[in-house]
């Protein structure tokens, strides 16, 4: 069966044209697929300019690759019509870094919940529409009398960022991306809209994709993790065991810069390895890179881009200190998250078996 999304060998470059020669590869060669049965929280992680908000809006279709393509069951985003692009817009969902960005500062929020329940044609009376909008918010731990009949500005951030929640639930979307959701509203309001997405999955089914910078909101929600750095995978696998034993050394430094209870990691207080990505030369495709910023620099690092070793049963780093295990090509990344899919249908199965029985 095809995956619900699926981005194969995807690479996206900026610039370039009569008027901007410069070109910016931010994404390249970039392969992940979303299965459509197994629910799974899946965190991009990377510092600003690794490729998390291109590869984003990639795969939401709002930007074109330059090389490859992505798929919604098994069709190119590009070239859905009618039906397939209805179906599209339904199941993948958006929440966004800003929530204001979204909202039109002189509807009341009831206009931007029911928006999608009249365009989708969800409910068949008004009071079925009050229904699932108070519903909605009900999940996201909103109370429709605090929050409905009010103007985004008389509402906290944190308060609108759910309501953004509550909206792409109302379609029962099979996948939210998240992009940054909670960068913007203050540590106190995070745990709850984080606790607001993961009921989504636990709840719903919802399969979720958590872009963020900060690895330890990544840590709390997800089940596996992607590291890009200036637009490359540098390491992915569960994330279980890429928090708590970082190999790359980008994410041995991500890890050294946030406070995790771990005694035995030898990287804490290494926090600066260099200067950071956008400050860097421009990217060739015959070298690491991070070898700029890496104190384990070798002389093959600077003459051929690292593949993806293979470095445990599902576990991959780009990096030539693994250079021992077996390499995979790029598109075969999708296959280190396969197992834990198969593992999540087979659970979801068994519940749903002992629901009905
Ligand atoms: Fe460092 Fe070389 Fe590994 Fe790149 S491939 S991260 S430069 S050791």
């Amino acid at each position: 069966m095809s995956a619900l999304l699926e981005a194969r060998h995807v690479t996206k470059v900026f610039g370039g044209g009569l008027l901007r020669k410069t070109q910016t590869v931010a994404l390249e060669n970039f392969s992940f697929r979303v299965s459509g049965e197994a629910p799974r929280i899946t965190a991009i992680v990377g510092e600003s300019g690794s490729g998390k908000t291109t590869l984003a809006r990639l795969l939401l279709g709002l930007v074109t690759p330059t090389k490859g393509e992505i798929l919604y069951r098994g069709k190119a985003l590009q070239k859905l019509s009618g039906e397939d692009r209805r179906a599209f817009l339904r199941d993948v969902q958006a929440v966004f870094q800003d929530p204001f960005e979204v909202y039109n500062p002189f509807y009341k929020v009831d206009h931007v919940l029911e928006l999608p329940i009249r365009n989708f044609g969800l409910a068949h009376s008004r009071r079925e529409r009050r229904a699932m909008v108070e519903e909605a918010l009900h999940a996201v731990g909103l109370r429709p009398e605090e929050t409905l009949g009010r103007y985004p500005h008389q509402l906290s951030g944190g308060q609108r960022q759910r309501i953004m929640v509550a909206r792409a639930l109302l379609l029962r979307p099979r996948l939210i991306i998240a992009d940054e959701p909670v960068s913007m509203v203050d540590a106190s309001l995070r745990a709850t809209i984080l606790g607001s997405l993961l009921k989504l999955n636990e709840e719903f089914g919802i399969s979720l994709i958590y872009i963020t910078h900060d690895l330890t909101t990544a840590f709390q929600v997800s089940q596996d993790i992607i590291v890009l750095y200036r637009g490359s995978v540098v390491e992915a696998g569960d994330v279980e065991q890429v928090v708590r034993d970082p190999q790359h050394p980008y994410t041995r430094l991500l890890v050294g810069s946030i406070p995790l209870p771990n005694p035995d990691r030898a990287w804490q207080g290494e926090r600066v390895l260099g200067r950071p990505a956008a400050e860097l030369a421009p990217i060739s495709a015959s070298y690491c890179k991070f070898h700029q910023r890496c104190p384990f620099a070798m002389p093959i690092c600077v003459q051929e881009a690292p593949p993806l070793f293979q470095t445990g049963g599902r576990r991959v780093t780009a990096c030539y200190l693994y250079r021992e295990a077996p390499a995979l090509q790029a598109e075969e990344l999708v296959t280190i998250f396969a197992d834990g899919h198969r593992q999540q249908a087979a659970a979801t199965e068994s519940t749903l078996d002992g629901e009905t029985s």
